[in-house]
């Protein structure tokens, strides 16, 4: 069935957003898309694991853009306390940069009802219709808001009130250098290959990316470091998640923004870890913070609003699939209202139960992974558990 003439309103432009946007305009609607930000998305400073889910719109459509800037790895290593391989299997898996998946999917759908700068202050229902406000004092009206507005989502409070995420008890300390920046042997180890190294209440992981953004200079490789580390709930986090201004930060603290003793803090205390991964640690100028949460919201849909991404659910990052889950609710949106024509309810409605299941099991799987990976109860030598439906589907050759 068609959906000529109907409009949509999506909340947030990035991955879930402009998934979203060009899923429906392909199911026939005719789409908005409002993004507070005032100029165009860029990434955080750290690539993402790609899922073959995360670029399905772009791949279906023959445009690799997002996929042919990627960097693959071959191996899953293993490291002990020394520095040694204990463990290397195969790990097809590919990296890329936010920016040029961002990128990618701005370019389909185009500039002309992309709106920068117009952040969404709240909306309003009449009959079946939904009218959305923006802090510039502009109106949209649809038939169909979908709210993409992140893990902070302000959409979610209006809809169900205030529904904390549950921090996981630990935090992640991040990170990146440039390839050319390490010692041969540490290339060497480090070269299309993912690794791991567990300690007792920590876990470390590296894995290489493309540019992250253009001020690190085109075409050059980075190791992305991961240093997740036990922080107690209470005065320790409200520390480490306070900024250099003194901001105690809900989620991040981001690159720059980390006071300078806590850098000095974090590296004088990287020697638990193998010394050619301290090695990436000391060399980081602006490592970063991500405090872990897991976050599940009880409904999706909303009549004529819906909720989509990490707004919806907010996984532990350990499979890797936050950005493949975004796309494929859109995804599976546009599949919904194609079947339901244009009763925007019911699609809305067989929608939501589908990803919900996919949501709760995300949320699950990394749960579980997570506190196997931080307790040592990990078996070293395994498969990873990066995936969207299940351990393994985001392996890309
Ligand atoms: C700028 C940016 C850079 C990122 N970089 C990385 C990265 O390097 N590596 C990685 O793994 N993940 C990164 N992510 C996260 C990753 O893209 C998401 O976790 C995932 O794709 C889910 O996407 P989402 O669209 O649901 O949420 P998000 O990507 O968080 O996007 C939410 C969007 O909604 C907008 N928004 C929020 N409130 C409002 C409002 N009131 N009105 C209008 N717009 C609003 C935000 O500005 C944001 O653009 C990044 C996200 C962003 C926004």
């Amino acid at each position: 069935m068609s959906n000529n003439h109907l409009h949509a309103i999506v909340m947030g432009g990035s991955l879930g957003g402009l998934n979203a946007a060009l899923y429906l305009r392909e199911a026939g609607f005719d789409v908005t898309v409002l993004e507070r930000s005032r100029v165009p998305l860029a990434g955080r400073g750290a690539g993402i694991v790609l899922n073959p889910y995360t670029v399905r719109y772009l791949t279906d459509r023959q445009t690799m853009a997002g996929v042919d800037m990627s960097i693959r790895s071959r191996y899953l290593r293993y490291v002990n306390k020394n520095g040694r391989i204990t463990h290397e299997i195969e790990a097809p898996y590919r990296f890329a940069s936010y920016n040029s998946i961002y990128a990618g999917l701005l370019a389909l759908f185009g500039r002309e009802k992309y709106f920068l700068n117009q952040r969404v202050t709240g909306f309003d229902r009449k009959g079946e219709i939904v009218r959305v406000h923006t802090a510039e004092g502009r109106q949209f009206t649809g038939d169909l808001l979908v709210c993409a507005d992140g893990i902070g989502s302000e959409a979610r409070c209006w809809l169900l009130g205030s529904t904390p995420a549950a921090y996981a008890g630990y935090i992640a300390w991040r990170g990146i250098v440039s390839a050319a920046d390490v010692s041969p042997t540490t290339f060497e180890l480090l070269h299309e290959a993912i690794i791991y190294h567990i300690g007792k209440d920590e876990h470390l992981l590296t894995y290489p990316i493309p540019v992250v953004d253009s001020s690190f200079g085109q075409g050059k490789r980075y190791v992305n470091w991961l240093w997740y580390r036990h922080v107690p709930q209470g005065e320790a986090l409200d520390a480490i998640l306070t900024d250099r201004h003194g901001r105690r930060r809900d989620l991040s603290v981001a690159p720059g923004a980390v006071p300078d003793r806590a850098v000095a803090a974090l590296k004088a205390e990287a020697t638990t870890v193998p010394d050619l991964l301290r090695a990436l640690i000391l060399r980081t100028e602006q490592p970063f913070i991500q405090a872990i949460f897991d976050y599940e919201i009880p409904q999706m849909s909303f009549g004529r609003i819906c909720i989509l991404g990490d707004a919806a659910f907010s996984a532990r990052p350990h499979t890797a699939a936050g950005t493949a889950k975004a796309a494929e609710d859109a995804r599976q949106l546009g599949r919904a209202l194609n079947e339901h024509g244009n009763d925007v309810p019911e699609a809305l409605k067989t929608w939501e139960k589908r990803q919900l299941q996919l949501g709760r099991s995300l949320v699950r799987r990394n749960r579980e992974a997570g506190t196997k990976l931080q307790n040592g109860t990990w078996p070293i030598g395994a498969p990873l558990p990066f995936g969207l439906y299940e351990a393994g589907d985001s392996e890309m050759k």
